[in-house]
């Protein structure tokens, strides 16, 4: 296929989507995050907290740690670790997840003067490798954080893995090799709408366990390659 002529698939599955799903508010919170404060620093604590649970969980934590110690480096640097364990708790992997936000927190400390927004004066490697030497930030977790920012990358999640296949949209199922698919899908101003959409679809009607393709969106041009 030609570029022209994957990009209308993509277009056509975004357009197909976008009658029938509608995103909600509180369907990522990193988005929801993004959109108030456009905070460098709160986006990816929102994003570390979603890791392996769902958003009403995210939310849940994100908040409770924000009301209680408020989601700032500084604020994060002076809080006992302990502390925001409690307090992350409901998001499960607290343990991982405060060392993660704990060691963003300080490395922003004494690298930008506690100043998150410099963060985005990087360019695109040096914000990833950045990112990537802090256990606990995956290859995903920072996909999700440029894509907020513009960058055109679309994040893939499990619900996006599993669609993907199912559509026939990628054929591999490495990260990378399936992103670089997914790429030649949707163009670059599409892909953050194409990953939270298709989050959305894998959430509604393409589940893990029994797709309900008879009602699905996608049932008119997907080829249903479900194993
Ligand atoms: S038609 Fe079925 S397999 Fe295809 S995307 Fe929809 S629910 Fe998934």
């Amino acid at each position: 296929m030609t570029e022209s002529e994957t990009f209308w698939l993509g277009d056509k599955i975004l357009e197909n989507l976008k009658r029938k799903l509608v995103l909600e508010e509180d369907d990522f919170v990193a988005r929801k995050v993004a959109l108030k404060w456009r905070d460098p620093f709160k986006i990816i604590v929102a994003i570390i907290l979603s890791q392996n649970t769902i958003e009403k969980n995210t939310l849940k934590a994100y908040m409770k740690l924000e009301k209680n110690v408020g989601i700032s480096p500084n604020a994060i640097s002076s809080t006992s670790s302990e502390k925001i364990k409690n307090l992350i708790r409901i998001a499960g992997l607290q343990e991982s997840k405060a060392r993660a936000i704990k060691e963003l927190a300080r490395i922003i400390v004494e690298k930008f003067n506690g100043k998150p927004e410099k963060l985005l004066k990087m360019g695109e490697e040096e914000i990833r490798e950045l990112l990537n030497s802090i256990p606990g930030i995956g290859r995903k977790t920072i996909d999700v954080f440029l894509a907020n920012f513009g960058y055109p990358v679309l994040p893939i999640d499990v619900h996006i893995r599993r669609v993907s296949l199912r559509l026939g949209l990628a054929k591999s199922k490495s990260y990378e090799k399936m992103q670089r698919e997914l790429h030649k899908v949707f163009r670059p101003e599409k892909r953050l709408n194409a990953h939270m959409y298709l989050i959305k679809l894998g959430r509604t009607y393409c589940k893990a366990l029994k797709p309900n393709c008879k009602h699905c969106p996608l049932n008119s041009i997907c080829p249903k390659i479900i194993e």
